[in-house]
């Protein structure tokens, strides 16, 4: 039987999308090309406004039990430490008086498991085109699924497939990708003594850009160095990431005792663009 709603997408927006949706008592498929979450140093901290949705559905105690970490403050610091500017989120009403921070993977995981018995979850299936009705309206996708390619129609279909949307062009809503000109560069740091003691989420500001540390569960820091265009040209793992990550916190006295730490965990590089879409009109 068809579902009523067909999400593409199972990132955090189209798992909320089919959680919301599911909540009303529709039948929603989701679908999502990746086999299985691969873990991206993405989107772990949520703010006050997300977290009253996902604590009405049960996501942020399923967090909670994994070891989330509530942080009470997002503090702009130069690179001695001293505080520019502060957001205290313990001045706010209550329950909203912290963000919280987890894994990504984390996330999405608790996303799923509330997703309630009307709502299937779908991994390694790939939307392929979409299908339409006489007047052009997409009514459903063409699927790719282990080798065999299957129609799937619903009555409402939800771009959930990320900041490359195909479903977007597909459906021929514009977008112009502005990319900007600097990198993020992300460490895991497995040092639990400073993450015990950063319990705030710290942007640090230099003359070669930000900074931004924040504990994750299990002892771990995250550390984000943003780079520019150039900088990391021929910089590898093998030869001269470690130069180029000892200079980046040379440069902030307030970091420098994590050097050795972010030494031993070099490997957890990862390199993300940054950037966004810019809709010429409203759709
Ligand atoms: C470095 C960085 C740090 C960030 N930090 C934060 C943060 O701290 N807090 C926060 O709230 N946000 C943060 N964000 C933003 C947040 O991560 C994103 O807004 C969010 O992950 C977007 O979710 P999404 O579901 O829209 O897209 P995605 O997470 O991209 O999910 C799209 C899904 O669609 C699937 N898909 C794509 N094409 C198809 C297809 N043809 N068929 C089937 N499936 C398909 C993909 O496999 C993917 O799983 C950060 C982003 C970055 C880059």
């Amino acid at each position: 039987m068809s579902p009523d709603v067909l999400v593409c997408g199972a990132g955090v927006g189209g798992l909320a999308a089919a959680r919301a949706l599911g909540g009303l008592g529709l039948d929603v498929l989701v679908v999502d090309k990746q086999p299985s979450v691969r873990p991206i140093a993405k989107g772990e901290v949520l703010q006050p406004g997300a977290l009253r949705l996902l604590r009405s559905w049960g996501v942020e105690k399923r967090l909670d039990a994994q070891g989330a970490v509530r942080l009470g403050r997002l503090v702009v610091r130069d690179p001695r430490g001293t505080a520019l500017m502060s957001l205290d989120y313990g001045q706010l009403p209550a329950p909203d008086q912290w963000l919280l921070a987890h894994d990504h993977t984390a996330i999405l995981a608790a996303l799923a498991g509330s997703l309630g018995p009307g709502v299937e979850l779908r991994r390694g299936v790939r939307a392929e085109a979409p299908l339409r009705d006489d007047s052009g309206r997409i009514t459903g996708l063409r699927l790719a699924e282990g080798g065999r390619v299957h129609e799937e129609r619903a009555p409402l279909v939800v771009a959930a497939d990320g900041i490359s949307s195909r479903l977007r062009s597909w459906a021929g809503i514009e977008a112009r990708r502005v990319d900007y000109p600097h990198r993020l560069v992300s460490f895991d740091i497995g040092d639990a003594d400073a993450a015990a003691r950063a319990d705030d989420f710290s942007a640090y500001v230099t003359d070669r850009g930000l900074r931004l540390l924040y504990p994750l569960p299990g002892g771990w820091l995250r550390l984000y160095l943003q780079a520019g265009p150039d900088e990391l040209r021929g910089v590898t793992a093998r030869g001269g990431l470690a130069d180029w990550a000892a200079r980046a916190l040379s440069q902030v006295p307030a970091l420098e005792p994590l050097t050795a730490p972010l030494l031993a965990h070099l490997g957890t590089r990862q390199t993300l663009p940054v950037g966004r879409l810019l809709s010429p009109r409203l759709a």
